[in-house]
């Protein structure tokens, strides 16, 4: 994202928007609320800014409205906090539950970009070889550009998995 060195893992990325000061909000919040659950999950919940209550344990979502949010995940979803992910669109708590300025939106867009386009999926995924539709196997690994772009380490992390990949065939 722009204005954003790009982070190499999810685990960066929060501790650079748990240090963050690119707005005001950063001089009158307790806690940074940068999310929770997981963050590879294919259904996220994106509130709007965090209020006392997340403010006060940098969790989203832990008062009244976040019992409810909770309990029409189970009720209706069978799903707890750990089977999603949760964030809000500002990182940071505006005082006094006041409306986002949309300059604090502006401001805290590039990290959001970024909690849903997470780059841990490949990298939490590769590495090992799934079992599919009973007689087949998926071996994931980067798309080549990644390769191109992140260097020596991806490239030999891509050389692993097709390794595993000619191992598989010769297997069959
Ligand atoms: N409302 C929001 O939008 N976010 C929270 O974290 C809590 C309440």
């Amino acid at each position: 994202c722009e204005n954003l060195p790009v982070p190499i893992t999810f685990d960066d990325l929060r501790t650079e928007v748990l240090s963050c000061t690119r707005c005001p909000l950063a001089g009158t919040r307790t806690n940074v609320v940068f999310g929770v659950g997981d963050p590879n999950a294919d259904l996220m919940f994106v509130g709007e800014a965090p209020g006392a209550e997340e403010d006060k344990k940098g969790e989203p979502f832990v008062g009244r409205s976040g019992q409810l949010l909770d309990r029409l995940m189970a009720e209706e979803m069978g799903m707890q906090r750990k089977d999603v992910y949760i964030a809000n669109v500002l990182k940071c708590r505006p005082p006094g539950n006041r409306d986002p300025h949309p300059t604090e939106i502006a401001t805290c867009r590039p990290y959001l970009a970024q909690q849903v386009d997470t780059k841990d999926g490949i990298r939490k995924v590769r590495g090992r070889v799934y079992p599919f539709l009973g007689r087949s196997v998926i071996v994931p690994t980067y798309h080549p550009a990644a390769a191109l772009r992140g260097g020596g380490e991806v490239l030999a992390e891509m050389r692993a998995d097709f390794v595993r990949a000619k191992q598989e065939l010769a297997r069959r």
